[in-house]
């Protein structure tokens, strides 16, 4: 008896659809008898499967889940994507409003020039891939006859699989070279925008950290005047809470006996803003910067997220066996990162990896060399 993961669901609505034909016509009895046979024949199908294993189980299991997760998913793509440009939009409105005019007023030249040329070659990074990663397709295979090597068949799309090919449930095709489905792109990510993604992940993780070291000071400084006026302008109140505790001030200053400044509603927008940022960059180049980290050791190793599971369970039913498992498509590892980045010669470095570029990655996607690049085949 075959059995495919989304039988049960399928069963399921097979049934609902047989009742719901049937109503009227059908006896209660009957009806009772019919549904107790299909849900026998689910059982028996779970129980007396030679293909049954611990995975199966857990996807029927899970399956109605799955399915809720990935219509949720879908619905709410550009709710993610709308968030992402809110959230970036408004670190730049507070960096071009407060921090750009306190760096001109108070850095010297250096620190100026260099403050100006990082972070917009930074923006420039982030907006350029989220704008390629979101718009470019990450590869479909042919739904038309061909005679393409295909390794395995789609159980949804009913059209064979290439190697490295696998369904996204979200986007409810078959994608090439398919790493997973991103929400924030609201796109899966794929053979032709998995350079764009990582690229994006990248830019936004080192932006992220920029904000959060450069601004460190200023979120104290902020803090602490926040901390200072929380209950309203007074003057000659003592310093408390975080900045004090994390030593901001020297020890046995702890009270303002001179008048300070008035504190207008400026000053604090400003502080809040400060901190909000400092907050939310600091938050997202941790997790980002982990995401990121992760990306680069499994580009590293030549594997796609879904190749590292299928890997993982490949060397351990070979070990067994005594044997020891390769991944077909390491390259090794500085190669690895020539492909993916489609450095050829050594200009690209400059002009494909340091500067925006809309090149397209070697190959197709459909078909794939085992270990085409020798070592010394590109003189990088
Ligand atoms: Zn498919
Ligand atoms: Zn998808």
């Amino acid at each position: 008896m075959r059995w495919c993961p989304s039988s049960l669901l399928h069963l399921l609505c097979c049934l609902r659809l047989r009742v719901c034909s049937r109503r009227g016509r059908v006896r209660p009895a009957l009806r009772l008898r019919e549904l107790w046979a299909y849900v026998r024949l689910v059982l028996l199908s779970l129980q007396y499967n030679s293909l049954t294993n611990s995975d199966v189980v857990f996807d029927s299991i899970f399956e109605p889940v799955f399915w809720t997760v990935d219509r949720i998913t879908r619905w709410f793509g550009m709710v993610f994507v709308c968030m992402v440009v809110i959230l970036t939009s408004s670190i730049l409105l507070i960096c071009y409003t407060i921090l750009i005019p306190m760096v001109l007023f108070t850095y010297s030249p250096g620190w100026v020039a260099w403050h100006l040329c990082y972070g917009h070659w930074n923006l420039v990074m982030i907006v350029f891939h989220y704008y390629k990663a979101i718009r470019t397709a990450p590869g479909y295979p042919p739904a038309v006859k061909n005679d393409i090597p295909f390794v395995s068949v789609c159980k949804k799309c009913i059209i064979p699989k290439p190697a490295r090919t696998h369904h996204c449930g979200i986007c409810n095709r078959c994608i090439l070279k398919m790493d997973h489905h991103c929400p924030w792109l609201n796109n899966c990510v794929g053979h032709f925008n998995q350079r764009y993604f990582f690229c994006f992940c990248l830019a936004m993780a080192m932006g992220c950290m920029y904000c959060s070291i450069s601004g460190r000071n200023l979120f104290l400084d902020a803090y602490n005047s926040l901390e200072r006026f929380k209950d309203g302008q007074r003057v000659g109140v003592p310093v408390t809470g975080m900045g004090l505790l994390i030593g901001i001030l020297p020890s046995g200053q702890t009270d303002y006996q001179t008048p300070s400044p008035p504190y207008t509603f400026r000053d604090r927008m400003v502080h809040k803003s400060i901190i909000y940022m400092w907050v939310l960059t600091s938050t997202v180049a941790v997790a980002l910067g982990g995401l990121t980290f992760w990306h680069a050791v499994l580009i590293s190793r030549g594997e796609t997220s879904i190749e590292r599971h299928t890997n993982l369970k490949e060397t351990k039913r070979l070990a067994k066996r005594g044997k020891v498992y390769r991944n077909p498509f390491n390259y090794g590892k500085f190669n690895n990162w020539k492909v993916f980045l489609g450095v050829q010669k050594r200009s690209h470095w400059l002009t494909r990896v340091l500067l925006p570029s809309g090149h397209v990655p070697p190959g197709d996607g459909l078909t794939w060399e085992i270990f085409p690049f020798k070592r010394d085949l590109v003189p990088v």
